[in-house]
């Protein structure tokens, strides 16, 4: 069959019932799975014959959302993992470990930022962070013989920074490691980062994927294109025998399209334990039947609220990727040319505290961590999320202490720019 459109994949993509089965996903709430003998499942702990034994490391519900996914960012494997925070640090860490290097972009969400500078830090691994907007030569100059691994979010959360991923993906290839994109924000309806030489792709399903605020998820989606094989020495995980595997092989045996994923569940997932509830994946899969419906609403409503506010004599500035003099523009243009997504950012005139006294006024824009699903929301992150940063480092990953972060819903934007002009009248 001719290869589906977007919209088609996240409607009915990664799962095709049989006659007389469920039209819908079946929720597998299960945490085992029944076999006859001891040599079949002995087959399926040696990854000798591919099936289902415990839900820590597999369950058939999120699979078919995992395949899902993996269809609509173009890649050959994925998995589902319980946040984004687990597949940012499963991405990270299947290729480095203590002693390993990592270049990072600056501009990244607060708790991949945190993740990265402290908790992996104390693991062993160093990391180099780099304005997101970097020359070749600024990236370049960022690697040493021990980095595995660069990475960015393809429009940061919360500075709205859009990554040249092509510049990204080429110095990452020059310097023979995979480039790794958090692609959370645009979600593969808005750009798909594997057409742009990204090799690996992570999620927070939390935001847009499932869309409607429900349940913490992630993923992780493999493009099958980097080739581990041209450096055995520096992937031995994936390139030499697992001893805890009976000595197999994750490239030789799963091929470049499997061998991450299959590493990444089988010894990540074994030991981590970080995965999906099979539940959170069926309303995961619920909110992915929509977003490529949801993403245009979303961009339409963030670019008319952005232009109120770009024209409002309280506000300092606005930054949205979608506004013609933005910095990003012509990055958006090139990646993003269907929307920019629903996330706004822009700063009051009297800075922190009149940010304060704003968003206190709002009415239906509500006040919350989170970001990203189909109720507006906004966020001050130099007091939420980001509030263990240092103002240096707040400027360094673009997040200045006035910002505040607007997660434009689907609602009409009639009324989110009523709501934003009620609240600024107060001023
Ligand atoms: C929210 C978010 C994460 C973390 O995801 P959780 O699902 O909250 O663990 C990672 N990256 C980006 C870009 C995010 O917005």
């Amino acid at each position: 069959m001719k290869k589906q459109e977007i919209g088609t994949v996240c409607v009915q993509g990664g799962y095709t019932p049989g006659n007389g089965e469920p039209r819908q996903v079946p929720i597998i709430q299960s945490t085992t799975f029944k076999y006859n003998t001891s040599e079949d499942m002995g087959k399926l702990f040696d990854l000798e014959a591919s099936g289902y034994f415990y839900s820590r490391l597999q369950n058939p519900t999120c699979d078919t959302v995992a395949a899902k996914i993996c269809a609509l960012e173009g890649g050959t494997a994925a998995m589902l993992t319980s946040s984004g925070q687990a597949a940012n640090f499963f991405a990270i860490f299947n290729i480095a470990s203590a002693g390993d290097h990592v270049v990072a972009s600056a501009a990244i969400y607060g708790g991949t930022f945190n993740l990265f500078n402290v908790t992996m830090r104390r693991m062993g691994i160093d990391f180099t962070f780099i304005a997101p907007d970097a020359t070749e030569e600024e990236i370049e100059a960022a690697f040493k013989p021990n980095t595995k691994a660069l990475f960015g979010e393809t429009i940061a959360n919360p500075a709205l920074r859009v990554l040249d991923v092509e510049r990204f993906a080429k110095v990452a290839h020059k310097n023979g490691v995979p480039l790794i994109i958090d692609n959370t924000f645009p979600t593969p309806v808005l750009c798909r980062p594997f057409e742009w030489g990204a090799d690996i792709v992570t999620h927070s399903t939390t935001k847009y994927l499932d869309g409607h605020g429900s349940a913490v998820g992630g993923c992780i989606v493999d493009s099958g294109k980097f080739d581990w094989t041209k450096y055995p020495e520096k992937f031995p995980g994936l390139c030499t025998p697992d001893e805890s595997y009976h000595g197999v092989t994750y490239t030789e045996r799963f091929g470049l399209a499997g061998a991450f994923i299959t590493k990444a569940t089988a010894q990540l997932m074994r030991d981590f334990g970080c995965t999906q509830s099979p539940q959170s994946a069926f309303i995961l899969n619920l909110g992915i039947e929509s977003v490529h419906l949801r993403m245009r609403a979303h961009s339409d409503n963030a670019m008319a609220v952005a232009q109120f506010l770009k024209n409002h004599d309280k506000i300092a500035w606005v930054k949205y990727a979608g506004l013609e003099d933005d910095e990003d523009y012509a990055l958006a243009q090139k990646y993003l040319p269907n929307g920019c997504c629903g996330v706004v950012s822009f700063g009051v005139k009297g800075g922190r505290s009149a940010a304060e006294s704003v968003m206190k006024q709002l009415k239906l824009i509500a006040i919350e961590t989170h970001v990203a699903d189909a109720r507006s929301c906004c966020l001050h992150p130099a007091n939420a999320t980001h509030r263990q940063m240092s103002e240096e480092e707040l400027i360094a990953a673009g997040v200045p202490s006035d910002l505040i972060r607007l997660s434009c819903g689907i609602e009409d934007a009639k009324d989110l720019i009523a709501d934003l002009a009620q609240a600024l009248e107060t001023l």
